[in-house]
């Protein structure tokens, strides 16, 4: 047994200066949406190229308030990926809107921009790629296919804040654009999200949405003339996000280096030895919110992830899953889907793991864990 400390597959760091600037806030009087946020958010905004930025307390009301700003509702269908966190197909059915889902691509595991074109119907309104792992789509065939179908996008980009696409920020480009700092984001707010909107428009409803629709004027004017919710973020989970942002540089060119160095470990003959896949080799573009492996089958017909996961933390190393397919889920089988519809991402569904993959982690925890996946994979030859 590894007499080292367990190695999880994500962890939060949050230094000194943030956990200062949490302690001003909270002695300040002011604890709810105030300065912190607004100080967030024109950070935010600068960073995305001076794009409208309005924050919330979570990715997943994130997105589903930029579905609600397009207009879309009942009656209306919405394309989105298989794998991905069940809050990106979640978020269509609150607005009452249809998910519709295109089967993924067996290398890059985003959404097949093909399968989106060949999915679209009269009724489809809007495409919601989801960025695995932080490696974006094609972004010139997304919108270009956006453009040709007259089809609003929302950016799933929970895992791509500080990921690229030819030299520009994600963010800076396109559509709706969605961030969470969930715990385990590359930065963190404890929970809360950002969405990147097109004009003031587009952020006044934003700021109706995160708040019961209310608009307000003068010393005593209230008004609502949109449902809205309690989306909110406040000044404590701000100050942990301003803190974080200052080190978003060093945090994705950090993980940039870890998961190049995973590669050297894992070495040019890794697939072919053990039959398992790597992610796309991109240190460009990815901010490697994620290392993911799809594991081969296993030959004695035991469950070839759970076997894994068991093995590895026998080892003293963390592994997750993300994801398993949405449409294989109780809620969404119930909705008519069924095995067999998106071939590819049920196999990568039941067959991706996540390696550890966060912010102070060591190239000694990176041959840690690729000599744990080596021997594992060995044994069950
Ligand atoms: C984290 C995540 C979400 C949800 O974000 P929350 O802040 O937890 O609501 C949605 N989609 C993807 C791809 C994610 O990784």
């Amino acid at each position: 047994m590894s007499q080292q400390p367990f190695l999880p597959f994500a962890k939060p760091t949050i230094d000194e200066a943030t956990i200062a600037a949490v302690g001003d806030v909270l002695r300040s009087g002011w604890i709810t949406s105030g300065p912190k946020v607004q100080a967030f958010e024109a950070q935010l905004s600068e960073y995305f190229g001076g794009r409208p930025v309005r924050t919330f307390n979570s990715g997943t009301c994130t997105m589903e308030i930029a579905l609600r700003i397009a207009g879309i509702g009942a009656g209306d269908e919405v394309i989105t990926t298989p794998i991905s966190w069940v809050a990106t197909a979640n978020v269509i059915i609150e607005t009452g809107a249809t998910p519709v889902f295109a089967d993924i691509d067996p290398v890059t595991r985003n959404i097949d921009l093909a399968q989106v074109e060949a999915a679209i119907t009269p009724r489809t309104k809007a495409i919601i790629p989801v960025y695995l792992s932080g490696l974006p789509v094609d972004m010139d065939r997304l919108y270009a296919l956006a453009k040709k179908h007259n089809l609003r996008v929302v950016e799933d980009a929970a895992q791509a804040l500080g990921s690229t696409w030819n030299g520009k920020r994600i963010g800076a480009l396109g559509d709706f654009v969605s961030f969470s700092f969930q715990a385990n984001k590359n930065i963190t707010s404890s929970e809360g999200g950002c969405l990147v909107l097109n004009n003031a428009e587009e952020a006044r409803l934003a700021e109706k949405y995160r708040l019961q629709g209310v608009t307000r004027s003068g010393f005593d004017g209230l008004d609502v003339d949109v449902l809205g919710g309690k989306f909110n973020m406040t000044d404590v989970a701000a100050a942990i996000g301003l803190g974080q942002f200052a080190h978003i540089e060093a945090i994705t060119a950090h993980r940039r280096e870890l998961a190049q160095y995973y590669f050297t470990c894992f070495g040019s003959d890794f697939e072919a030895k053990h039959g398992a896949q790597l992610p796309v080799a991109d240190f460009d573009n990815s901010n490697w919110h994620m290392f993911q492996l799809v594991l081969p089958e296993r030959k004695d017909g035991k469950p070839a992830r759970a076997t894994f996961m068991e093995q590895m933390q026998e080892r003293g190393i963390g592994i997750g899953y993300h994801y398993p397919a949405i449409h294989l889920l109780s809620m969404y089988r119930a909705r008519g889907f069924k095995d067999g519809m998106f071939p590819v991402a049920e196999k990568v569904g039941r067959l991706i793991v996540s390696l550890p993959m966060f912010n102070v982690m060591t190239k000694n925890d990176v041959e840690r864990a690729v000599s744990a996946v080596k021997s594992v994979l060995q044994q069950n030859k």
